[in-house]
């Protein structure tokens, strides 16, 4: 891996360092950003994906609440392709609810948060899957759905249009000093395992759970609790809006509505280290039963997987735990409090606030480094060339529908069905070095993350590694299984039913139309090279032993 030198090295490419990236970009700050997996494969891209109107905090996180209220008003405006205006209802279920909705209405009237009550009858006629248990709703217009893919994958790509870098699959394993002046990284590719070193000026870390632990490698402390929360997604959208309880934040109590599917969550629990995330069969249990209590066909519904991630709550030394910490967030200046130069931390946040997050920390960054440009994302648009396919995500029907009298192009075949990708979507990313496998794909694009789990835009996904990439066969056929895999890991936990069902399409198709296994045993005959592969998604011999932790790779 060859030695490169920068301006600033931002590590993490969550939403908070693609953040960073575009702001640095914006103020004309040479910079590199590393991650050690794929862009949004940490937290933000295992979050629920709400973009938060600050309804949820607007009783016991005031500056939280206003922070989201300004934050979600601004993305709006400058990252428009990324979400979509579902609105939200804040219901009220029981009688402890019931007793929070003064202090829920006081509270947006104090944080500025639009919120309407609306009647039992006019609820059920915008929402008719409204549960019977719904006894108050509260309409709340600033909710919406997040993208965190596209999120984070738009900032980067404005980034890199204006001359920054990107590394992916690439961990930063140690620092550089000069005396108390940081000089640079340290790196490695954790594919290829090459190491090498990338000299800059500044360094700002951007790994949210994992910020304790890159700090240390510095030997100074970021107090980061992980606390990890649990997700399900159902096969289909229940209602056209977010569902949020309205009572203090508790397990369960959100349902989004992202694209085409439901995602119920979520729960809080304390882990000791951001990369074990075991997902128990109680919390799938509690997420469908919670949201049983607001929305009916949730218990019907196709669980279609489960997901985890983990938050990055900065300990403010308070007593605090879990839900009770603040969701706001920290910027440390190690300068000042450790005397290191050239290093700060971001943690904390969400992604709703990822914008604001990054303008903070570049602002002491770029103040170090004698740069007095202002922040501009705030005003630029994400999508500021003229692309017209970034608007269409949330309309499938300039997407697929033919109109044979019409001046429209003819309809083209879809590579991912479920979701609505065409081959051109995913062509520009077979041609990006940065994208390295089939999962960093689907990040992209969102091939694989529907109904059927890839099982049907896999195989045509491994073919253009074949025509886009050169790979010959054997090693496309690894690729596609590793991706099965990597669906496998987020099904196995909602196995029954109607999953059950499908998954048994899925395999018999890969196993006995596609004959995939057999293929991989052969790869593994003598002369033909390797070890035995690891079981293959849908064997039935369990999850693989990828060096990875299942429940790790469990996205949706
Ligand atoms: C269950 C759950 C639900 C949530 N739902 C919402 C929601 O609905 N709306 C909302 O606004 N927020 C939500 N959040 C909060 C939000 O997801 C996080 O606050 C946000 O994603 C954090 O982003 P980040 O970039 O700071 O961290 P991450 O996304 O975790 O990015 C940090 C990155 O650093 C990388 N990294 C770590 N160490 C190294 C290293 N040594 N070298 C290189 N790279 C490294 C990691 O691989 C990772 O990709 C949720 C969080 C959780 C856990």
């Amino acid at each position: 891996m060859p030695d490169t030198s920068t301006g600033v090295v931002v590590i993490g490419g969550g939403s908070t360092g693609a953040g960073v990236l575009r702001d640095l970009a914006l103020r004309g700050i040479d910079a590199v950003l590393v991650e050690k997996g794929d862009l949004a494969s940490g937290t933000t891209g295992r979050s629920h994906g709400l973009l938060h109107s600050g309804g949820r905090y607007c009783v016991n996180d005031e500056q939280a609440a206003i922070e989201c209220v300004e934050e979600g008003r601004i993305l709006r405006r400058i990252a428009r392709s990324t979400v979509e205006d579902t609105g939200g209802y804040f219901v009220s279920v029981t009688e402890e609810d019931h007793e929070w909705e003064p202090r829920f209405v006081e509270g947006c009237r104090r944080t500025g948060i639009t919120c309407e009550r609306i009647s039992l009858d006019e609820a059920r006629r915008r929402e008719p899957a409204l549960s019977r248990h719904v006894r108050t709703v509260f309409w709340v217009p600033e909710d919406g759905h997040l993208d965190p893919f596209y999120l984070v994958v738009g900032n980067v790509e404005s980034a890199r249009r204006r001359g920054a870098r990107v590394m992916t699959h690439t961990e930063v394993i140690g620092f550089l000093r000069d005396g108390d002046r940081l000089t640079g990284v340290r790196i490695r590719d954790s594919k290829t395992n090459d190491e090498g070193l990338i000299a800059c000026q500044s360094v700002i870390n951007a790994t949210g759970a994992w910020s304790g632990l890159v700090a240390r490698l510095l030997g100074v402390e970021v107090k980061v609790v992980p606390v990890k929360g649990t997700m399900v997604v159902l096969s289909r959208r229940l209602a056209h809006a977010a569902i949020n309880r309205c009572h203090k934040p508790g397990d369960g109590d959100i349902v989004v509505p992202g694209l085409s599917v439901s995602i119920l969550g979520t729960t809080s629990a304390k882990v000791p280290n951001p990369e074990t995330l075991p997902i128990e069969w109680d919390e799938v249990r509690r997420m469908i039963e919670e949201g049983a209590m607001m929305l009916d066909g949730v218990t019907t519904a196709r669980a279609m997987r489960a997901y985890a991630g983990v938050r990055p709550l900065y300990d403010l030394g308070a007593e605090a735990e879990g839900r009770e910490m603040s969701r706001n967030f920290a910027v440390i200046d190690h300068q000042q409090r450790d005397g290191i130069t050239g290093f700060t931390s971001i943690v904390g946040g969400k992604v709703t606030t990822y914008r604001l997050m990054a303008e903070r920390v570049v602002d002491v960054a770029a103040r170090q480094l004698g740069v007095s440009t202002p922040c501009r994302t705030a005003e630029v648009p994400l999508n500021d060339r003229d692309e017209p396919l970034d608007q269409l995500r949330h309309r499938p029907s300039v997407l697929g529908v033919p109109k044979p009298h019409g001046d429209e192009p003819p309809l083209q075949p879809l590579l991912c069905e479920c979701e609505l990708v065409r081959p051109q979507d995913v062509a520009p990313w077979f041609k990006d070095p940065a994208v390295r496998d089939l999962e960093d794909v689907r990040r992209r694009t969102r091939s694989g993350m529907g109904p059927c789990q890839a099982a049907i835009c896999s195989y045509r996904l491994a073919a253009r590694l074949v025509s886009d990439r050169g790979l010959d066969g054997a090693s496309a056929t690894r690729a596609m299984a590793d991706f099965l895999e990597t669906r496998w890991r987020g099904v196995r936990h909602v196995f029954w039913g109607s999953q059950l069902r499908n998954m048994q399409v899925t395999t018999g198709l890969h196993m006995e139309l596609y004959n995939v296994d057999r293929e991989l045993m052969l790869q593994h005959l003598p002369g033909r090279g390797g070890n035995l592969p690891p079981p293959l998604a849908g064997e039935g011999r369990g999850g693989g032993d990828s060096a990875e932790p299942a429940e790790v790779a469990a996205q949706r």
